[in-house]
C-alpha cells in the first residue's frame, strides 16, 4: 500500500509541490516493489518517487512532519502526535480498504498478500489528498470521515469486520485479451502482477509508445519508460510475475486480421481462425477503438473507463438486452460537443447532477440542451463549460484511472473464482462505479441503445459465434 500511495502522490504534478516520507527503518519486501528499490523501506519509496517525478516535485525524508506541512497521510497505525495538521488515514488488507479520519481507523495488522484492498485504499487517500490540496468548490463533494469498502463485493460497509475477505491464495486466470495498455490497462496489470498466487496467459494489444504526458496516470511508467512501447513495458512486468504474455504492438483490428504474426498459443490460435475471442478486456480510451473491439462480438467483454473523478467498469452483455461497448460511445466522426453530450446522456440522472455539482456548472441549462440540442443557446454554452472543466481535471487524477483498473482486476478475479454472474450480479447492474467526489461504490444498469446494431445484426453474429447459451 505504501508503494502505491507513494506512486500516486508522486504523479500529482502541479497539485503536490513537496512530498516528504517519514517511514520507520524496516527492510523491503521485494515483491511489493514492481519498480523502485533501496536499502530499506524509506529509501526504496523515495527512489520510487524519484523515478516517477524526477525534478517535477521536491522529494525528501524526515523523522516527523515539517512544521508547515499542509496534509499528513498515515498508512496503518501511526502515532497520534500531530493534531494541528489535517490528517487522512488509510489501511488495506486483502480485499478490504479503509480511508478516513485517524480516529475511525480500525486497529488491524494486515496479513493478506492480495494487493487489491491496499491499492484501492491508496487510490482513496490519493483522491482525498487531491481534493484537499487542489480544493473543492464550495458545496461540491466531501472529504471522507470513514469509508469501509470491500473490493470483493464492490460495496461499502459500516465497520471493518463486517466486510467479507475471502482468501484467494492460488488462482489461474482464464486466457484474456487486454486491449489498451494506457492508464486503466497498466493499473489492471499492476494489481495482478503484485499478487504472488496469480498466474495466467495474457494477450496484450496496443500500438502506442509511452510519452511524457502519460506519467501523471500510468502507474507502471517512470521517466525512463518514455519512448518505450506500451506492450513491451507491460510484457516485462507480466513475465517478471507468474504470467506468460503475447504482445502485439498494433491495433486490435490489425491483431485480428494479421495472419503473418508470430504463433499464438494453440488453444487460442484455433479459436482465432474463426474470430472467436472468449474474454476481452477493453482498456482503450477512444471510441473508435471501442467500436473495433465490440465489432468482433467477443463472448465476454468487460470495459473500464473514467470521466473526471468517476471510475467505471462494465460488463457488455448484449444477450441480456444490456448496452454494448458501442451503444453510448459514438465514434469520433461526430462533432466533439455532440459526442460529449451523447456520453453525458448515457449517465443516470442522479449521477449527472453530481458531475455538474463537481464542475460548478448550471446543470438545469445542460439538461435542457441534452433534451433538445440547439446551437447558440445558454445550454450549449453551459455544456461547453462543463466539457472544459472535465478536461482540466484530467491532468492530475491518476488515482481515478488506477481505481478503474482495480475495479476491473477485482471483477476478473471474482469471475475466475465464482463466474461472471457473481462478478456482475444482474440484480445490481452491469456497471460498477466509483466517484471520488463523494467517495462511495455504486452499481448501475444500462439497456441497449435503440437502433444500435447490438440488438440486430450484432446479436445474430454473437449467436452464430457463441450459440444461445447463457454466459458462464
Ligand atoms: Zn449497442
Amino acid at each position: 500500500m505504501l508503494w502505491m500511495v507513494t506512486n500516486l502522490l508522486a504523479r500529482q504534478f502541479g497539485v503536490i509541490q513537496e512530498l516528504v516520507l517519514s517511514i520507520p527503518e524496516v527492510p523491503v519486501v521485494p515483491c511489493c516493489f514492481p519498480f523502485g528499490s533501496g536499502e530499506n523501506l524509506q529509501l526504496a519509496l523515495l527512489n520510487t518517487a524519484k523515478m516517477i517525478a524526477g525534478a517535477a516535485m521536491s522529494l525528501g525524508t524526515s523523522p516527523g512532519p515539517p512544521k508547515d506541512t499542509s496534509l499528513l497521510i498515515t498508512v496503518g497505525q501511526a502515532p497520534d502526535l500531530f493534531v494541528e495538521i489535517p490528517t487522512i488515514a488509510a489501511l488495506g488488507d486483502g480485499f478490504r480498504a479503509f480511508c478516513g479520519l485517524p480516529s475511525n481507523q480500525p486497529s488491524v495488522v494486515p496479513s493478506n498478500r492480495c494487493p487489491l484492498g491496499p491499492y484501492f485504499a491508496a487510490c482513496l487517500v490519493a483522491g482525498e489528498a487531491f481534493k484537499h490540496l487542489a480544493g473543492l468548490r464550495p458545496g461540491a463533494g466531501s472529504q471522507l470521515d470513514a469509508l469501509f469498502y470491500s473490493v470483493w463485493d464492490h460495496r461499502a460497509y459500516n465497520t471493518w469486520d463486517e466486510m467479507s475477505d475471502p482468501t484467494v491464495t492460488e488462482l489461474t486466470l482464464p486466457d484474456v485479451y487486454v486491449v489498451g495498455l494506457g492508464a486503466v490497462g497498466q493499473a489492471l496489470l499492476a494489481s495482478l502482477v503484485a499478487w504472488p498466487g496469480l498466474q495466467g496467459h495474457m494477450t496484450i494489444v496496443d500500438k502506442d509508445i509511452i510519452d511524457d504526458t502519460n506519467l501523471n496516470r500510468y502507474v507502471l511508467a517512470v521517466q525512463d519508460s518514455i519512448g518505450q512501447s506500451k506492450t513491451e513495458l507491460a510484457k516485462v512486468y507480466l513475465e517478471a510475475a507468474h504470467f506468460t504474455a503475447y504482445a502485439y504492438p498494433d491495433t486490435w483490428q490489425k491483431y485480428c486480421q494479421d495472419f503473418a504474426r508470430p504463433t499464438q498459443r494453440p488453444n487460442l490460435a484455433q479459436k482465432e481462425m474463426a474470430f472467436r475471442y472468449e474474454l476481452v478486456l477493453s482498456c482503450v480510451d477512444k471510441n473508435s477503438a471501442r467500436h473495433a473491439i465490440q465489432s468482433f462480438w467477443p463472448r465476454i467483454l468487460i470495459g473500464g473507463s473514467t470521466l473526471d473523478l468517476r471510475a467505471m467498469v462494465s460488463l457488455y452483455d448484449i444477450k441480456s438486452g444490456g448496452e454494448c461497448l458501442k451503444c453510448f460511445n459514438p465514434v469520433e466522426t461526430t462533432a466533439t460537443l455532440e459526442e460529449f453530450a451523447e456520453s453525458i446522456r448515457s449517465i443516470p440522472a442522479d449521477e449527472r447532477q453530481e458531475l455538474y455539482e463537481e464542475a460548478g456548472v448550471n446543470g438545469a441549462l445542460i439538461e435542457v440542451y441534452l433534451e433538445r440540442p440547439r446551437c447558440g443557446t445558454l445550454g450549449e454554452a453551459a455544456l461547453r463549460r462543463f466539457q472544459d472543466q472535465t478536461q482540466k481535471h484530467e491532468w492530475s487524477v491518476g488515482f481515478v484511472s488506477v481505481a478503474a483498473g482495480l475495479l476491473m482486476g477485482s471483477r476478473l478475479i471474482r469471475m475466475a473464482v465464482h463466474g461472471i454472474r457473481s462478478a456482475f450480479p444482474p440484480e445490481l447492474g452491469n456497471s460498477a462505479l466509483f466517484n471520488f467526489l463523494n467517495p462511495a461504490p455504486r452499481w448501475s444498469k444500462m439497456n441497449a441503445r435503440v437502433g444500435c446494431d447490438c440488438q440486430s445484426s450484432g446479436l445474430e453474429e454473437y449467436r452464430r459465434l457463441w450459440g444461445s447459451d447463457e454466459l458462464m
